[in-house]
């Protein structure tokens, strides 16, 4: 194996995976080490456009406002540039409105909390490049090896002192024909960024360190997405619809804009209502969701690409906050650490407002320095856990707090208090309700409803859910039978087993 010598005394460190958590951990480190290397097993396309390492990309990508947040303190102007690149500021419920099981939900102007509609390949090519120009007038040198993967880590159980990479077979590398060399890329710190296929757990092993405890709860999602150009403004609502599946109906779909006029179309189901990823399959499964409005816009749309589907979007989640789970000079973020069930639109924020807290812990602590990754993850770990736990958005396996209620109870009162809270507000303030507009068919469009609707076949009948899971709805087409499985909860390894 082929050492690389790091030039004498500098301070290096190793990004694994050049997505959006490696970019964006890329510009945390800048003028905190004199080098900095993104390992990137992909070569980068030219312009905005898909590339195998993020199979994911091909599906609906909304970026929340406090993941935006985030991004804007990292690279200031980024929200800007997504703007310029063609992306659609939405704010819900004014600009993307949901169909909840209780009927449309009503349209007002409300601009706390605007997300970004575009798609991922744009995401991804607006920061890259934001990345780049940043480090160029920083005194750390950026350098990004394309077709290059991370084969595994150097160091011990206690501490990870570097990276074991190699040129990609057909990426283009140094390799030609032969087998791929194997070097060692030396680092004071390397951030795992590799995303949901990240092998850290394995590469523990390796060093002689038992794997992170991890938990998968699975609800057994689906999604399949078509990128559609509207033929005409029947197929370009001024909004972005939402409907989600509900018990009773366990498929949903989203419509909304994104750049160059396109539109992308997601369909999703849990298990026994996934959704088919053939033409003729994917346009009937949008008749079955539990409103007919979505359905009746494909008459008004031309297809640009296939249908896409995905089916990996268990939520995993990887102990690496609790003591002792990372080693010196390791640190995981984004989808490498926690993926989250995609419907929540969670996993950019998350991978941003990592970025963000590694940087503050970096410029708070006087930049690298022993304990960083495990005092830096620990503290930060602990927090975020109480946090998750006591919102009760996962059951802590103990109570600590004897007495008052936890997990989903805990979750219900506080869903209840924050809606009581939210009702006294809006009943003291004035409502800036949206002017009503005429719409072609009240029954198949929402009440506060896109300028264009389309005539819906469904349109002289009051609207019903197709779902053939909704016992309020007609039997679906195609005798479409209900088998929905309950969600999985798995735990990988047992609690003692774990570094926890
Ligand atoms: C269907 C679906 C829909 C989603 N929708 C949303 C949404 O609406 N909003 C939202 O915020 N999030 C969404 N997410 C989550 C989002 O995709 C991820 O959270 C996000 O991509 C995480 O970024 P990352 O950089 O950690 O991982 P990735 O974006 O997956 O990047 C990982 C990178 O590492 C590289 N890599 C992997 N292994 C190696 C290796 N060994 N060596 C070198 N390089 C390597 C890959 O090529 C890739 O470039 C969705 C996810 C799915 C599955």
């Amino acid at each position: 194996m082929e050492e690389t010598a790091e030039a004498a005394g500098e301070r290096h460190a190793v990004v694994i995976g050049g997505g959006l958590a490696g970019m964006l951990a890329a510009t945390a480190l800048l003028g905190h080490v004199d080098a900095v290397t993104v390992v990137e097993r992909d070569r980068y396309p030219t312009g905005h456009a898909f590339r195998k390492g993020v199979p994911q990309a091909r599906h609906l990508h909304v970026f929340l406002s406090g993941g935006l947040r985030a991004l804007e303190e990292l690279l200031p102007g980024t929200g800007r540039a997504f703007t310029d690149a063609g992306a659609r500021t939405l704010y819900p419920p004014r600009d993307l409105v949901t169909r909840t099981v209780l009927g449309w939900q009503h349209r007002f102007d409300e601009r706390r909390h605007g997300c970004l509609s575009v798609t991922r390949p744009v995401i991804d090519g607006v920061v890259r490049d934001r990345v780049l120009r940043t480090a160029a007038g920083s005194a750390t040198r950026l350098e990004v090896l394309e077709a290059t993967e991370a084969v595994g880590l150097t160091g011990d159980a206690g501490r990870v002192t570097g990276v074991r990479v190699r040129a990609r077979k057909g990426g283009g590398g140094r390799t030609g024909g032969a087998a791929p060399a194997e070097r060692t890329l030396h680092a004071a710190l390397v951030v795992d960024a590799s995303g949901r296929t990240s092998k850290a757990p394995q590469w523990y092993t390796e060093l002689g360190r038992p794997a992170p405890r991890q938990e998968t709860v699975d609800a057994g999602i689906a999604y399949a997405t078509r990128m559609l150009r509207p033929t005409g403004p029947a197929g370009a609502p001024d909004m972005g619809v939402n409907v989600p599946g509900w018990p009773g109906c366990p498929r949903g779909a989203v419509y909304v804009p994104v750049e160059d006029g396109t539109w992308l179309l997601t369909a999703a189901g849990v298990r026994g209502h996934h959704p088919p990823t053939d033409d003729q399959g994917f346009a009937d499964f949008t008749a079955t969701i539990g409103d007919p409005y979505i359905h009746g816009l494909l008459s008004h749309v031309d297809p640009v690409s296939p249908v896409y589907g995905f089916r990996d979007t268990a939520n995993r989640r990887r102990h690496f906050e609790r003591p002792g789970a990372v080693p010196e000079g390791f640190v995981v973020l984004g989808d490498a650490n926690c993926t989250f069930n995609p419907v929540y639109g969670q996993g950019m924020s998350v991978a941003a407002l990592g970025a963000l807290a590694l940087r503050r812990t970096l410029d708070s602590g006087g930049g690298l320095r022993p304990g960083l990754s495990a005092g830096g993850t620990a503290r930060g770990g602990a927090r975020l856990r109480r946090r998750l736990e006591h919102r009760g958005r996962r059951r802590p396996a103990v109570c600590r707090r004897p007495g008052r209620p936890c997990g989903p109870r805990r979750a219900a009162d506080l869903l209840v208090r924050t809606a009581a809270r939210a009702a006294r507000r809006r009943r003291s303030r004035p409502r800036r309700r949206l002017p009503r507009r005429p719409v072609p068919d009240r029954a198949a469009v929402p009440p506060d409803g896109p300028a264009h609707g389309p005539a819906h076949p469904a349109a002289a009948a009051p609207a019903r859910s197709q779902c053939p899971a909704d016992r309020r709805g007609t039997a679906g087409p195609g005798g479409l039978t209900v088998s929905g499985a309950p969600p999985v909860l798995r735990v990988t390894a047992p609690r003692s087993a774990g570094t926890d």
